[in-house]
């Protein structure tokens, strides 16, 4: 697609998505229980700031780069040539299940491949609305979507894509990854798994508090960036759990259940998975109502062979562990898989370079949860097994782009140096080697 199509399509999905902002509230609402503010916040708003931004930057964003030329290849000029990857894959998850298939979406258009979208069964609501919205005829040649669940998409991944973007638990990316190998395609992997909280002696614990709950009970917890687990210096951990107790109450009032701000669980399945991981005795919550699919905001004391700290958690339970010195942290931390986000709270300059240095993760926050997913000039992505590969902003574009090397070379010179016969020519070409960039 040339630069006026691409624009085209971005503008009428701007309008699109401007005059069916209700109807997209009302399914994330129906979905998720999701309040208009984390609704508007979170995914329309969220995709709408996205599209302006490339509306704006994508005319400068399509030309080529121009590089340095060695002299070895003079007269020519060399440069970058964004190419489109083709025909793209993008699948969804259902927890951010609007911004989670149209940010991606905007990002594969801007850099000129059609689409193909298949959203997830599980937010169907939110899916119907995106299918309604993106199946007129304005995109038909352009965006595709394909809507049903897992046999559906193992059908999908068989086909030949040019590119695939896919968000979602990591076990699904593995079988991604695979079927895409079969075809070689490229790959883009947003998965999840336990993003740690780590909270030191040196922390603000009522900000720690407040933030770390934020971050944790938006959405009812079902946010791949979520602080999983919190890891606190044992000599504040008293002090500490007096800031959730009282955070929480401020966040969600002393019955979460009539809060209008505070989600639920997506499904029954999801429901009996995270009741089961509740202990008897809680330092918060631990109520749970199956018929709304209701489950308190829920803190407890754990140790690291619980089930709870096997897998990631997706919901709104936050176990407490503690540690004796920073060391012990980092080491229980690097002992399990990368993770996509890890938080630290702490004032303490030595104390955070220790930390972000040791801990290898998609993206950290110091003195905050969350928040890094909300800047657009920030790449978004994991590393090991949450994921690979980043977008948002200008790191979509560059995503979705295979970057062409282009060398033009003119013919009025021809300079014999590189030309058998060899003989006299190696000192002033190894001379020259030295200038190659
Ligand atoms: P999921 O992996 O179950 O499903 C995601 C998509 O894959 C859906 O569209 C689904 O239909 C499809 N799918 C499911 N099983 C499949 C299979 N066997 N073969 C082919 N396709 C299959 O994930 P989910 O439950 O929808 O979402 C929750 C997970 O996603 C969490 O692990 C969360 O951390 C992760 N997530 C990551 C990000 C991120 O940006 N990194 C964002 C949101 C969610």
């Amino acid at each position: 697609m040339d630069l006026n199509r691409r624009k085209n399509i971005l503008r009428n999905l701007q309008t699109d998505i401007l005059q069916n902002e209700k109807e997209i509230l009302d399914a994330l609402k129906k979905d998720l229980n999701k309040c208009e503010f984390e609704g508007v916040a979170t995914e329309v708003q969220y995709v709408l700031s996205e599209l302006g931004h490339i509306l704006k930057k994508i005319s400068s964003w399509v030309k080529p780069k121009k590089v340095f030329t060695p002299l070895l290849h003079w007269p020519a000029k060399s440069y970058i040539h964004y190419e489109p990857y083709g025909e793209v894959l993008i699948i969804g998850p259902w927890n951010y299940p609007f911004q989670l298939i149209l940010s991606p979406l905007i990002g594969a258009i801007s850099a000129g491949n059609t689409v193909v979208i298949k959203p997830s069964e599980i937010s169907h609501h939110t899916s119907l609305v995106i299918e309604r919205m993106l199946s007129q005829d304005k995109y038909k040649n352009y965006i595709t979507v394909v809507q049903g669940g897992v046999e559906e998409t193992t059908k999908l991944i068989q086909k030949r894509f040019d590119y695939i973007f896919y968000t979602g638990s990591t076990p699904v990316g593995k079988i991604i990854m695979e079927a895409a190998a079969k075809n070689l395609t490229p790959v883009t992997l947003e998965l999840g798994g336990k993003s740690p909280t780590v909270v030191t002696k040196f922390a603000n614990l009522k900000i720690a508090a407040r933030r770390t709950l934020w971050g944790k009970l938006m959405n009812a917890g079902q946010t791949c960036i979520a602080p999983d687990y919190i890891y606190v210096d044992e000599t504040i951990k008293p002090q500490f759990i007096e800031c959730l107790q009282s955070e929480v109450k401020s966040l969600y009032g002393s019955d979460p259940k009539k809060s209008n701000d505070f989600g639920r669980i997506i499904s029954e399945r999801h429901f009996d998975r995270l009741t089961s991981l509740i202990p008897q005795n809680c330092l918060i919550g631990g109520e749970s109502e199956k018929e709304i699919k209701y489950i308190a905001p829920t803190v407890f004391e754990a140790n690291e062979n619980d089930p709870i700290m096997q897998d990631e958690i997706f919901g709104p339970l936050l176990p407490i562990l503690t540690y004796k010195d920073t060391s012990e942290a980092v080491k229980k931390i690097k002992e399990k898989e990368k993770p996509l986000a890890f938080y630290l709270f702490s004032d303490n300059n030595s104390e955070i370079n220790y930390f972000k240095n040791e801990i290898s993760s998609g993206g950290m926050c110091i003195n905050d949860t969350l928040i890094h997913i909300a800047n657009g000039k920030l790449p978004f992505g994991g590393v090991g097994h949450s994921g690979m590969g980043a977008y948002h902003g200008h790191f979509s574009f560059e995503t979705f782009s295979h970057k062409k090397s282009v060398v033009h070379r003119k013919s009025y010179l021809d300079v014999k140096l590189k030309y058998p016969p060899y003989c006299g020519k190696l000192k002033i070409v190894r001379w020259l080697l030295k200038f190659i960039g």
